[in-house]
């Protein structure tokens, strides 16, 4: 590890520790040359999955926001945590096996696929905001509203 100080390329490791719950090694290091002391982080490399926002700002994959969303989509359907976890782990696996980054609308259009499979309502529903998929309370809103205009749709269906 090169010297942040110097640029020497020698260094010992003083001290290693355990970080962020145990998904990172924090070590210390000091620098033989200068005796700069220094840290780094050491992490598995398939740690982070990424995605490219619209903005073109590249952000964490967040399994856990996915579900949010599908929670949202699906609510009051007969789609339940296990589906959510199977299409967000399918999702996962296919950023994993991608090269680079996927967009966003890639990601939104890999739960489309299994969503389709599963229930057509929360298909619709997931289809028509997985643009605004990058932020959950946006999501959470139009998915809101939809769900409206769906129910007068059915309630006006009724009344013929
Ligand atoms: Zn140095």
């Amino acid at each position: 590890m090169r010297c942040p100080s110097c640029s020497a390329d020698d260094d010992r490791v003083v001290d290693s520790r355990s970080a962020e719950d145990g998904s990172a090694i924090r070590r210390r290091r000091q620098c033989l040359a200068c005796g700069e002391r220094f840290t780094t982080f050491e992490r598995a490399e398939d740690v982070l999955l990424t995605v490219i926002k619209r903005s073109g700002e590249i952000e964490p994959f967040d399994a856990g926001k996915l579900i949010a969303g599908l929670r949202s989509a699906c609510k009051n359907r007969p789609v339940g945590e296990d589906d959510f976890m199977r299409i967000a782990r399918g999702v996962e696996e296919e950023i994993r096996q991608e090269l680079s980054p996927p967009t966003t609308q890639t990601v939104g259009i890999a739960v489309l696929e299994q969503l389709r499979a599963l229930d057509e309502i929360s298909y619709l529903r997931f289809a028509s905001v997985y643009k605004g998929f990058e932020d959950v309370d946006d999501f959470q809103r139009e998915v809101g509203l939809l769900t409206k205009k769906i129910t007068k749709k059915t309630e006006a269906k009724h009344s013929k």
